[in-house]
């Protein structure tokens, strides 16, 4: 049992704030240039040994990503298709693992002895070594302390508060990715024979605009290459993402690809370590050399500059078609499978040059050698992540993306296409399976065929609709499966402010975060088993199924004895959640057997696949080795389902966020010890920080400018429609970033991204352009 905590002067900190941190401690280094290796072994074994042990490390390891095996519960990067190493898994597939199948446990006791504000002022790193959470526990109204609480108790008082409720939207239930396709599409059902579409998700964070984008334009919002493609590519070409940390088995494909000469150009504003060197950890023999190098191109855009290189590209593109006609663009697929092209080449004709280099940040030189690249490349892939997704322009981002690779026919063939990398390791498959506010009209007529009811029609809030529902008192109940919301979404304050006002708050938990720390009048917190954990019912043991970033469907059977026998599944916890709602009222929801469904998830998906297109036969095709790949209209026929029947040229404005002197523009990024809002350590081996987390890279011209050094503290303050936001003491790291660019980590800067700032059409926060100025902090020392 961890002691009670001393007194200090951050004890007054609200619980929802991060609290600071000793900049003493901070060391830094230089970046490095080389993934993988044999410091990403010592980094897995480190995390193995302290967490899990050998034995149970062992057991758990060998069963991660194998057929019959259970998903990684780390991102949502594919597994081969064929034969799988032994070892199928990368340094942060083991951080996620190891920190999910811990032997570490919170006991009831924990809480008698810690106060929620005690708790609360703990670091994230903190919380997240406590261990797994194995019972049920409460918050009473006025008390400052959670207290155990019988399941059954636990799933009457849900049940009470939410039929207490005036209108069915007032309730909000939130899903995180790792939740599985059972688990989503029970929940999914559950609320909407509750009466609502308030079904928020972790997608609302992250590649909403992905999805939004691609649907307008190619008909679809997921990926359209599978793993095999990577190795059929001529180039690939990575926007805004940071493979190295976020999916880092992909390096092992870049790697391979790199290999047989296919050329990587890498579009991102920080150079990362990822997408420059690699050592394959699993192939000793390369341990002590250079490693592979991966991109080809670097290419160090400005925050946001995308459009405007994305246009460079596209711009040289038509002018050399337009020198040697026929011999650039794919004029055949244009006329046969596209729309808009006319009007797409006159706009961009009107694009000068200078606009395009001072937007990007990038010389007219560099981008005449990336379409070298592209006209030698028969074949090319584009795959990005947040730092697309997150911007007001996020949907034009991607869009600009598609008119990138229709120019060449570069879409619906082998090597060739599409390919957002999903964060999380289920987000797709949540979406897959219904959890939307917004769902489409067709997914709610089959799910009222098939149970027989009226589903709700009127569009639910999404998160950041439900943080203001929340705020301004039309959401009172507030339930999340998975995640750490509050972590994860923008504002903090103001988030935090509208969860108190909450009457319930739930969550459905493996660890203890800060979302458990911001609570309504009461709260539940419910301990729930994880992707490793064994899930028996009835008596059987069970699997689950998700669905990775390239559209395969493939089971997750967990391998470990539950560290408690008082933790349940998730499908198990939405199953009597929905039987104790429906038990207290007359209407829907009554006639449908909850515990034949908890009892065999075969249920669940035998309804799956009367309800989801593409799921028939479900529990039969999923049992096969590795599962199967849903349909994907454009790779398997290049058929486009869009509005008009083709794929869709569009065109876009230059973005432009006017900075007013001394205006910097921020992105929050994860360091290499950070998965989502979890916190596996305090280092970030390859941007060379160690044991710190409130750091600010910056340009060394605008330090200087600012005359701050390597190890200043500052403030920063965001400004947003004359509003500023604060977050205090973060040390200064001088770092290769173009000028008016500055990265800092989230969840700790979350603070300072304001509610209203949105993409377009997605309605995501922008974390990768917030309007910030830097200020020397009251404690303003530098660093030794
Ligand atoms: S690449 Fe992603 S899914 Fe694969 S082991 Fe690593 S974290 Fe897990």
């Amino acid at each position: 049992m961890p002691e009670e905590p001393k007194k200090t002067s951050e004890r007054s900190k609200p619980t929802w704030e991060v609290p600071l941190e000793d900049p003493k401690e901070l060391k830094i280094d230089e970046p490095s240039t080389l993934a993988g290796g044999v410091p990403a072994i010592i980094s897995s074994l480190k995390h193995t040994t302290h967490e899990m042990g050998i034995i149970r490390g062992g057991q758990a390891l060998l069963k991660v990503n194998q057929k019959g095996g259970f998903d990684c519960p780390g991102c949502g990067w594919p597994d081969p298709d064929d034969e799988r190493a032994i070892t199928e898994f990368c340094e942060n597939g083991v951080k996620a693992v190891a920190h999910e199948a811990t032997k570490k446990v919170i006991t009831k006791d924990f809480f008698k002895h810690w106060s929620i504000e005690a708790i609360g002022q703990q670091s994230d790193y903190w919380l997240g070594q406590q261990g797994r959470l194995t019972h049920p526990m409460f918050k009473e109204e006025g008390s400052t302390h959670y207290r155990p609480i019988a399941w059954e108790e636990a799933f009457t008082k849900m049940a009470t508060h939410l039929n207490a409720l005036e209108d069915p939207n007032e309730a909000i239930l939130y899903t995180s990715g790792r939740t599985s396709n059972e688990a989503a599409f029970l929940y999914q059902l559950f609320a909407r024979l509750y009466g609502t579409n308030n079904l928020p998700d972790s997608s609302n964070m992250c590649h909403e605009s992905s999805s939004v984008a691609l649907k307008e334009v190619i008909g679809i919002g997921k990926a359209t290459v599978t793993l095999d493609d990577f190795q059929h590519a001529d180039a690939i070409f990575i926007l805004g993402q940071n493979p190295g940390t976020n999916h880092p088995r992909m390096l092992a494909t870049l790697q391979k690809a790199a290999g047989r000469g296919c050329n990587i150009v890498s579009i991102n504003p920080l150079p990362e370590a990822g997408t420059t060197r690699f050592i394959h950890p699993q192939e000793f023999t390369t341990w002590l050399g250079q490693g592979t190098p991966l991109a080809t191109l670097f290419l160090p855009v400005k925050i946001n500059g995308d459009v405007a290189l994305l246009k460079g590209i596209m711009k040289e593109l038509l002018e050399r078609e337009d020198q040697q006609p026929g011999t650039i663009l794919d004029t055949t697929f244009i006329q046969q499978h596209t729309d808009g092209f006319e009007n797409f080449a006159a706009a961009l004709r009107q694009v000068s040059w200078d606009d395009i280099v001072e937007g990007s940040g990038i010389p007219w030189e560099d981008i005449h050698k990336a379409v070298d690249i592209v006209i030698n490349a028969k074949t090319i892939i584009c795959t990005w992540a947040m730092g697309m997704t997150q911007h007001k322009n996020a949907v034009a981002n991607m869009q600009e993306i598609i008119n990138f690779l229709l120019l060449r026919g570069n879409i619906g063939r082998t090597g060739a296409g599409a390919c957002p990398v999903r964060g999380h390791s289920n987000v797709q498959g949540d979406r897959t399976m219904g959890i939307t506010e917004n769902p489409a009209p067709e997914f709610l007529d089959r799910l009222g065929e098939v149970f027989n009811f009226q589903p709700p029609t009127r569009q639910g809030h999404d998160a950041v609709r439900g943080i203001k529902a929340m705020h301004e008192g039309r959401a009172k109940v507030f339930i999340a499966l998975g995640g750490n919301f509050l972590s994860a979404t923008p504002d903090t304050c103001y988030t935090a402010e509208a969860i108190s006002r909450c009457r319930l708050t739930v969550h459905i938990s493996t660890k203890l975060n800060r979302a458990h720390l911001v609570t309504g009048n009461e709260a539940l917190i419910l301990p729930a088993m994880g992707r490793t954990d064994q899930d028996r019912q009835s008596g059987n043991l069970q699997y689950v199924t998700t669905e990775n970033t390239m559209v395969v469907v493939q089971t997750s059977q967990g391998q470990l004895e539950p560290v408690s026998p008082d933790i349940k599944s998730e499908v198990n916890i939405v199953g009597n959640l929905a039987k104790a709602t429906f038990a207290q009222r007359v209407g829907p929801g009554q006639h449908i057997k909850w515990d034949t469904l908890m009892g065999n998830y075969d249920e669940i998906r035998r309804l799956i696949s009367q309800v989801v297109p593409g799921f028939e036969d479900y529990t039969a095709r999923v049992k096969q080795p590795g599962g199967f790949y849903l349909p994907n209209p454009i790779r398997d026929d290049r058929n486009f389902l869009t509005s008009t029947g083709k794929a869709n040229f569009t065109v876009h404005p230059l973005p432009n966020i006017p900075l007013q002197p001394g205006q910097l523009l921020m992105m929050t990024i994860r360091s290499h010890d950070q998965y989502n809002t979890t916190i596996y350590g305090l280092n970030d081996r390859y941007r060379g920080v160690k044991a710190g987390r409130r750091i600010v890279l910056m340009n060394q011209m605008d330090a200087d400018e600012r005359k701050l050094a390597k190890g200043d503290l500052v403030d920063i303050v965001s400004h947003h429609e004359g509003h500023t936001r604060k977050a205090a003491q973060f040390t200064v790291i001088p770092y290769p970033i173009l000028r008016t660019c500055v990265a800092t980590y989230f969840p700790e800067a979350n603070v300072l991204i304001p509610i209203d700032s949105v993409a377009d059409k997605s309605n995501t926060p922008t974390s990768k352009s917030v309007v910030v100025t830097v200020h020397p902090s009251s404690g303003h020392s530098r660093h030794p």
